[in-house]
């Protein structure tokens, strides 16, 4: 199978790791890639987010699958464009990533479905936030409406700063806040079937102990030991199956990667978002574990056949990933600093860059990751940090306390 992979983050490196480690991937293409996928795959310029040029690409270098990392190009339509030229393509269409692409769709989608999650109101002048504010209460939950890379939502005590985001996004959705410990549940579906991988858990937070603004993601770690039992099971009956139904009958069937953040509130699991991809960066994790080829599981969804896919095979153990970030990340990321100590095993390459001299530097907000498994989840957090450890990048940083909470057995279910 030839396979091209289309994103450059720390996301598709990770993709990229398990889709060569799969005997059945007998070449590898990455566009536009990273200097870490460089190892793994050949690289290949591309506008990720132009459809043409992706579904183009795909033609050229043969590719019997196309699986598109991050959710941009999917809401772009570039499942759409490869599907047409008869490539099995691992992502939904332009319409079913709405539901990552509009939080306003999201919820229609689960009041509709009868999915557990946050009221909500979707506002679009300053009385309507006003209202919907009043009505919740602090903490106040102020999401952009569009997609904003992770960083488009505010959780707040503060009336005013919430105030501030609504009247920068425009339109919004203001939701209750939901109490409780997240949990990433990822879900591998061709439409109607669908088989969950391990739940993991990121950190939102730039700062240890969830302090500081949201992020893309600062760590994650799998699985996750404080898990009710029957937390999967519960989640694939009550949200992903309703879910997936919804948007068959609305003849828009979802196919590829359908993300479900929860909190485990003292109700019972309520949905907070969903994405149309894997997260970054759980992924790191949840592959890590995954001993089931990858390339297999992913052509089985995009071809409809996840029906007879062989049970997945996951490895004993735990996994943790630490992300380093530039100097400024979130608000205003420094790029352009030299990276020593990052080509090693583990490393996940996230924003880099190599000059024609071979120096690695920072190219984004979210640098690296080092990812680790070991035998439980203080082994594999003790190596995770190890790695990072052995990176030098100025004024880079990182938080300390990924994983450290469940380790300690600090994570508490409520109910
Ligand atoms: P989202 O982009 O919707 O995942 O939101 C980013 C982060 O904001 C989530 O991971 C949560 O930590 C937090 N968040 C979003 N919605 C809520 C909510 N209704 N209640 C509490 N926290 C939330």
């Amino acid at each position: 199978m030839r396979v091209l992979l289309v994103g450059g983050g720390g996301r598709e490196h990770a993709l990229a790791l398990g889709l060569a480690g799969d005997p059945a991937v007998e070449a590898l293409v990455a566009a536009p890639g990273n200097p870490g996928i460089a190892a793994v795959a050949q690289l290949r310029e591309v506008t990720p987010t132009d459809p043409a040029a992706v579904a183009a690409l795909a033609v050229e270098v043969a590719a019997d699958l196309v699986v598109v990392g991050p959710e941009a190009p999917l809401v772009a339509g570039v499942a759409d464009a490869v599907r047409a030229k008869g490539i099995a393509v691992f992502g939904p269409s332009a319409e079913a990533a709405r539901l990552e692409g509009s939080k306003t769709f999201a919820k229609d989608v689960m009041t509709a479905a009868a999915v557990p999650t946050a009221r909500a109101y979707t506002c679009e002048d300053a009385a309507a936030v006003a209202r919907a504010l009043d009505e919740f209460g602090a903490p106040y939950v102020v999401k952009d409406d569009g997609l904003a890379a992770g960083k488009g939502v505010v959780v707040t005590d503060d009336r005013a700063e919430a105030e501030r985001h609504a009247a920068e996004c425009g339109r919004v959705v203001i939701e209750e806040y939901l109490s409780g410990p997240e949990v990433s549940l990822f879900v591998v579906t061709d439409g109607e079937a669908a088989v969950p991988l391990l739940p993991a858990q990121d950190f939102k937070r730039v700062g240890d102990g969830d302090t500081g603004p949201n992020t893309g993601g600062m760590g994650a770690y799998a699985p996750l030991p404080w898990a009710p039992p029957g937390l999967v099971d519960d989640v694939m009956r009550d949200v992903v199956h309703p879910t997936l139904a919804e948007l068959r009958r609305r003849g828009t069937p979802f196919a590829g990667l359908l993300y479900v953040g929860l909190a485990i509130t003292p109700s019972g699991p309520r949905v907070i978002e969903f994405n149309a991809r894997f997260g970054d960066p759980e992924t790191q994790v949840v592959l890590a574990l995954l001993e089931t080829p990858l390339g297999g599981l992913l052509h089985a969804a995009a071809t409809g056949t996840l029906g007879v896919h062989p049970p997945l095979r996951w490895r004993d153990g735990a996994a943790v990933t630490v992300v380093v970030a530039a100097d400024g990340y979130p608000a205003g990321p420094r790029t352009g600093d030299v990276i020593t100590g990052a080509d090693r095993a583990g490393i996940i390459h996230a924003g880099t860059r190599r000059d024609a001299d071979g120096t690695l530097r920072s190219a984004g907000g979210r640098v690296l990751c080092g990812t680790a498994t070991g035998p439980d989840l203080a082994a594999a957090r003790d190596a995770a940090y190890a790695l990072v450890r052995d990176v030098e990048l100025a004024g880079s940083h990182h938080r300390t306390d990924i994983a450290s909470a469940a380790v300690d057995g600090r994570i508490t279910v409520p109910g």
